[in-house]
């Protein structure tokens, strides 16, 4: 069992967006019958494409380490046991793992993580019932703390995280303000997501008078995706006892200089807290958080939206950059 494995490796670390430059492709041989016992060669299926790739290529310290100079880009994603010296995983079997911009790997059973797919597509465990879903699911519950009746305001609204943690706040009983890029997908967030109102960002006119005047007691609770102006702007509509979740701040990823927040003084005025979360945090309670996600897929409270786009690996670096220019609606896939 021997095949040509085509694989996207950092050639080198981008300063501003990534360009033909930082990527280089490479062939090699791989082969199932050389396994290690407890090791399964995996045919990967579907790429999770993910804003926190950019972070993952500069040398810098984070939550986890970078991509090295070299290396074969991480992603996440879902593929399928080619063969398997593990007695728990069989030929046949779809798993999760961080299995890199390629068309296959080799893994150990430690590294994997088994999927059921008899009743959600594999892809939907990269968006609603994977890393993007339990992003919004702890984020949003467990820092946001939203209750009934109270303002959540919501960027990259239309995104994987977005999407998911606005609907859960909607579940909650709250009044949910999206911000997203451009007129289709706000009536994307509110006619398909069902927020009470979204704002387009790109549109000429001033964000707080539009925020203010579809929250006008405030802000209660503030996710953020996008950081720059937009934090900023939000800041200075909160209300007392506000909680701001740092999820992430893609607007500053292709920076070379980052903007922080300057309006931070609102936290003080208005008794607030702003809290970064990371995800990995919550790894002992994913199994609660994907239970609690499928239920509400099923009452068709919950979307499960895939942006599938096809291309396989060798469309990895012009798909990470459709994701910063917002092409995607959901979770956004690429297919290997
Ligand atoms: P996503 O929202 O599906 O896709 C990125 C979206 O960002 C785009 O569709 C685009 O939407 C928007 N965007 C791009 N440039 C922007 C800018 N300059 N200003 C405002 N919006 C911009 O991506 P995602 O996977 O759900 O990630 C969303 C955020 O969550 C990211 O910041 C990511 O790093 C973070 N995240 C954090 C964790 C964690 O553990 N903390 C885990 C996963 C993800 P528009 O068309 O609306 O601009």
């Amino acid at each position: 069992m021997e095949f040509n494995n085509t694989q996207i490796r950092l050639a080198e670390r981008p300063i501003g967006s990534p360009n033909e430059t930082t990527w280089k492709i490479t062939e090699e041989n791989i082969n199932g019958e050389s396994l290690l016992e407890g090791q399964v060669m995996i045919q990967n299926e579907f790429l999770s494409i993910d804003p926190a790739m950019r972070g993952w290529l500069n040398d810098a310290k984070s939550y986890i380490k970078p991509v090295e100079i070299g290396e074969v880009m991480r992603s996440l994603g879902i593929g399928k046991v080619l063969a398997s010296k593990s007695v728990n995983y069989k030929v046949g079997d779809s798993v999760s793992a961080a299995i890199g911009v390629q068309q296959y790997c080799i893994l150990s059973e430690k590294e994997i993580t088994k999927v059921d797919v008899s009743e959600f597509k594999p892809e939907v465990y990269l968006g609603t019932l994977g890393m993007s879903g339990l992003t919004a699911y702890f984020g949003m519950l467990d820092t946001g703390e939203p209750k009934a009746g109270e303002t959540v305001v919501i960027s990259g609204a239309a995104g994987a995280v977005g999407s998911v943690a606005g609907q859960i706040a909607k579940i909650k009983g709250c009044k949910v303000v999206g911000i997203a890029g451009g007129a289709d997908k706000c009536k994307y967030v509110t006619e398909v997501l069902g927020f009470d109102a979204c704002i387009d960002y790109k549109e000429e006119g001033s964000l707080r008078g539009k925020l203010k005047a579809v929250c006008p007691d405030g802000i209660d609770v503030y996710f953020d995706n996008v950081g720059g102006d937009i934090l900023d702007t939000v800041l200075g509509l909160i209300r007392k006892k506000a909680r701001i979740v740092i999820c992430g701040a893609i607007s500053q990823y292709n920076s070379t200089q980052m903007q922080g927040p300057k309006n931070y003084l609102s936290l003080l005025v208005n008794r607030a807290k702003m809290e970064g979360i990371v995800v990995f945090d919550n790894a002992h309670k994913y199994h609660e958080g994907i239970a609690q996600m499928k239920v509400w897929i099923k009452e068709g409270i919950l979307t499960d939206e895939v942006y599938l786009r096809e291309g396989g690996v060798l469309a990895f670096p012009e798909v990470l950059m459709e994701l910063f220019a917002g092409k995607n609606t959901g979770k956004m896939v690429l297919a290997v």
